[in-house]
């Protein structure tokens, strides 16, 4: 069922762990399209809910705060209010914006432990953990330090070994201790509770097989899945954070209660309920969250990133099954990941574009259209700042920014500022007319299966018609030899600016709202949550929404273009700070590449003219030396024949000094200097880089200075 022929349209994001900031992979995976298509639902005047909140619960957390030597509480009050900021400041239309750790959500997640308890969900299964005797508790896999058995690192994890990879359990680990006190950990007997995957497999598998329109890349993990076939999961642990058993049910199974909480993978999904119940009685109507979540004429849509497939499209629904008073997701369109300058997003490494930094130097829309444009909805994508700022300057600003601004500026001139009469339409103006008409639907059919990179460049084709119309049209000719041909010129672009002043909103929902104000389009419908209702939404907007002789207000440029300064400041900024993570970080680094290490993703095809611009050549390498304070850096002295550089490398853990002096590479000699360490790095030496992170200086041949082609 489609969400227009459902009664309501209730939207989840994932919840974002309240550990650390917002990226631009987190966005583009679940938060913009979650948005883009909230946005466009309340164009189309359905009832929507957008909900989503910060999941505070887990180790991870109590991991962070153990660090940092603080409270896990401390820690999601530091980023609870940091993420729901950035959110805001992006436009996130959010219905409502909770967090894991509110009474409601405890309730819930209770309350729905207890449902499955009754209905004997669960299996109680008693096994064997290791426990601190010092600390006083068991200890979860990150908890426990030891010797790897398979390369003799000494601090591996319970769960993996960071040094080769290898993935554990606690039993395994030589001389096992405790992350907390150091002391040894003894094994005891602890009770959880299971939720039997496995028996309810054949009612899952029955169907996701009749899940007729899901995504593909979605369908063929779900599938892998289950070929594998599922396994029973525990939903308790015992760790001291985290939404408590309730004690009741605890009780009745003759299970002590105490330090035991519910499994982070159990609860989070269940905040979509509470965060939902918050709203509705922030609402003064505390009952209507059971409209949305149990009836069955909602139609539920879960956003995510790749990584929580499972959870949402296994695990959730087996647990709403299982309850029986839910309705299951209708769509689950995860997105793939996004890549950062043709690298894989790590926060560790530093290699991210944070959401309150960027915002910090630029407006939220710039981004919200990049972004939008580049989507990885079928495959991974990639964001580099040098095609973000191609977006803006030729898209935003060539051909959006410019149609409005000379309609606008033309009609002040020539025509009093007033929308001028349309009569005697030619056939050139009626397929504008129609164009106009018909955009609606076709823009909303891809939003309403999903396609939000094809509804965004859809919505720009509008702009693109009506810039090819204005200079096919030539109204500066015109309005001496023919003026109602000027007028109609000008009515029908002005008629264009109006409609994109409604389709734009919900991808640019700042600049939209300036569109409109400068049009004086008032007594439309907008994409904000609690918009005022008004009969004029996306369908309206095919037809002409501003009357003949309506006075449209000042034109004011709608979007400046991005210099080439601005743009390397950031490329600058990312790259240092990478570089300043990579010496800062204690984590080694896996010896050994994982065999599905991925290759690095084909870049973008350049044309012949783009490869000349590099000037490339071949010199010897004549003095190397170490960068006091930067263990990965060489400093070289590279002969090119005609005269001498200085070239700051990143090699130094690949390559001793004595084993690149003398050596023929190939350098780019005109790359734009920077400074690294404080040293001026004055050309680039060109490697290669394995899967698994090892870096080979490339051979040269032939005289120092020769070009390379
Ligand atoms: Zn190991």
């Amino acid at each position: 069922m489609a969400a227009s022929d459902s009664a309501r349209v209730l939207i989840t994001a994932a919840l974002p762990y309240a550990n650390g900031p917002i990226h631009i992979g987190h966005l583009a995976g679940a938060y913009l399209p979650a948005d883009l298509y909230a946005r466009y639902q309340r164009l189309q005047g359905r009832d929507v809910a957008f909900i989503c909140g910060s999941d505070e619960m887990g180790v991870a957390i109590l991991m962070r705060s153990l660090k940092e030597d603080t409270t896990p509480r401390e820690i999601v009050d530091r980023y609870h209010p940091q993420i729901k900021e950035a959110f805001d400041r992006f436009g996130m239309s959010f219905d409502h914006y909770g967090r894991t750790t509110s009474d409601v959500h405890r309730e819930t997640s209770q309350d729905f432990f207890r449902a499955l308890a009754a209905k004997d969900t669960f299996t109680l299964t008693a096994e064997e953990q290791l426990y601190d005797p010092e600390a006083e508790m068991f200890l979860a896999d990150r908890f426990v330090r030891g010797t790897c058995p398979v390369c003799g690192y000494e601090e591996a994890y319970g769960d993996q070994c960071e040094k080769c990879g290898s993935s554990l359990s606690p039993k395994e680990l030589i001389n096992p201790r405790s992350a907390l006190t150091d002391a040894t950990p003894e094994f005891r007997e602890t009770t959880h509770w299971y939720l039997p995957l496995g028996e309810l497999q054949p009612k899952l598998e029955a169907w996701i097989d009749a899940r007729e329109d899901w995504k593909p890349n979605v369908m063929g993990q779900v599938k892998s899945w289950l070929t594998e076939g599922l396994r029973d999961r525990a939903i308790t642990r015992d760790v001291p954070w985290g939404v408590p058993v309730p004690p009741d049910v605890a009780e009745a199974a003759g299970v002590a209660a105490e330090g035991k909480v519910i499994y982070v993978w159990f609860d989070a999904p269940i905040g979509y309920i509470s965060a939902t119940k918050e709203w509705a009685q922030a609402q003064g109507t505390p009952d209507a969250w059971k409209t949305y979540w149990q009836q069955d004429d909602t139609h539920l849509v879960h956003f995510i990133g790749k990584d929580n497939i499972v959870f949402h499209c296994l695990m959730f629904p087996a647990m709403l099954m299982e309850h029986g008073d839910y309705v299951l997701p209708a769509q689950v369109p995860a997105n793939e990941f996004l890549n950062l300058e043709g690298r894989k997003l790590s926060t560790s490494r530093g290699w991210a574009v944070w959401l309150h930094e960027y915002l910090d130097d630029f407006p939220p829309d710039l981004l919200r259209y990049a972004l939008a444009t580049t989507l990885p909805e079928t495959k991974d994508a990639d964001f580099s700042w040098t095609d973000f700022q191609t977006r803006v300057n030729s898209e935003l600003a060539d051909v959006l920014g410019n149609f409005v601004n000379r309609t606008l500026t033309f009609t002040h001139r020539f025509f009093d500022g007033e929308v001028p009469p349309l009569q005697q339409v030619t056939a050139e103006e009626q397929a504008v007319l129609d164009a106009l008409a018909a955009a609606p639907a076709r823009i909303g059919d891809a939003y309403d299966s999903y396609r939000m990179r094809e509804a965004i460049f859809e919505t720009m084709q509008v702009a693109r018609l009506g810039n090819k119309f204005f200079n096919d049209s030539e109204p500066w000719h015109t309005r001496k030899t023919d003026p109602q041909r000027a007028a109609n010129t000008l009515h029908l672009c002005l008629q264009l600016c109006a409609a994109l002043g409604v389709w734009l909103d919900p991808v640019m929902p700042h600049r939209a709202a300036r569109l409109r104000a400068m049009l004086r389009l008032t007594d439309v419908r907008t994409s904000a949550p609690d918009a005022p209702a008004s009969d004029r939404g996306w369908t309206a907007a095919g037809q002409p929404l501003l009357p003949e002789g309506h006075a449209i207000g000042e034109a004011e440029i709608l979007f400046s273009k991005l210099e080439d300064d601005t743009i390397n400041a950031q490329i600058e900024n990312l790259r240092t700070r990478a570089a300043e993570m990579e010496e800062s970080t204690d984590t080694p680094t896996p010896d050994t590449p994982s065999p599905e290490a991925p290759y690095a993703p084909p870049k973008d095809q350049i044309t012949y003219d783009d490869f000349v611009k590099l000037d490339l050549r071949v010199g010897t390498v004549t003095t190397a030396e170490p960068v006091p304070k930067a263990d990965k850096l060489l400093r070289l002295e590279v002969d090119l024949g005609y005269e001498e550089r200085q070239v700051v490398a990143g090699i130094a853990e690949h390559m001793t000094p004595e084993e690149i002096t003398g050596r023929k590479v190939v350098v780019v000699a005109n790359l734009q200097p920077r400074t690294l360490f404080g040293l001026e790095s004055q050309g680039m030496v060109l490697m290669s880089e394995d899967r698994d992170g090892t870096l080979n200086v490339l051979a040269a041949k032939g005289e120092n200075g020769a070009v390379v082609l």
